[in-house]
């Protein structure tokens, strides 16, 4: 039988290389991704390291609607991050893509891969101000007074071919 669709939330990362480019890609990418629709993207942020080392990142949250298991869409986002030369040489290191699976609908999950909604994914200003523009439902006044001191600006619009 086949799943129901949910809505869930994937947050995109980069500092390395092309960074923009990578995340602009990675939308696009997003798009295709087998029994999902992209539904809409954030602008892109250009955020300072948190706990990671390197250059400033590329940020940008994604919407997607998707008959994916939450497993099967990290299973996805993981071989995007590979296709893009993601390497872990070490913890927080830099990385050319990285994407994070923030929520799915309103399932909560902890297994030994996956913990949903995304164990940071409220201290983050880079999560939640793009996730505010695109859910502000999710994202309360408060948890973003919380990250007011993190340095996360718009540095783009979305994407033409983004919806
Ligand atoms: P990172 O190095 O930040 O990309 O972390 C990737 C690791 O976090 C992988 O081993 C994933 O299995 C694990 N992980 C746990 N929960 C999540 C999540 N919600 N989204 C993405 N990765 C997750």
């Amino acid at each position: 039988m086949p799943r129901a669709a949910v809505t869930a939330f994937v947050g995109l990362g980069a500092n390395l290389g092309d960074a923009r480019q990578s995340v602009q890609q990675a939308l696009i990418d997003l798009a295709h991704l087998p029994h999902s629709e992209l539904l809409a993207a954030s602008r892109l942020y250009r955020s300072a390291p948190v706990a990671a080392a390197g250059p400033d990142f590329v940020n940008a949250v994604a919407e997607l609607r998707t008959s994916l298991s939450a497993p099967a869409l990290l299973d996805a986002l993981q071989a995007l991050e590979h296709a893009a030369g993601r390497q872990r040489p070490y913890p927080n290191a830099p990385r050319t893509l990285d994407l994070d699976l923030l929520l799915y609908g309103e399932a909560r999950i902890d297994s030994a891969r996956l913990t949903v909604p995304h164990p940071r994914w409220c201290q983050r200003a880079f999560v939640l101000r793009p996730l505010a523009e695109l859910a502000p439902q999710r994202v309360s006044a408060v948890l973003l007074r919380a990250v007011a001191d993190q340095a996360c600006e718009p540095i783009a619009q979305t994407p033409e071919h983004v919806p």
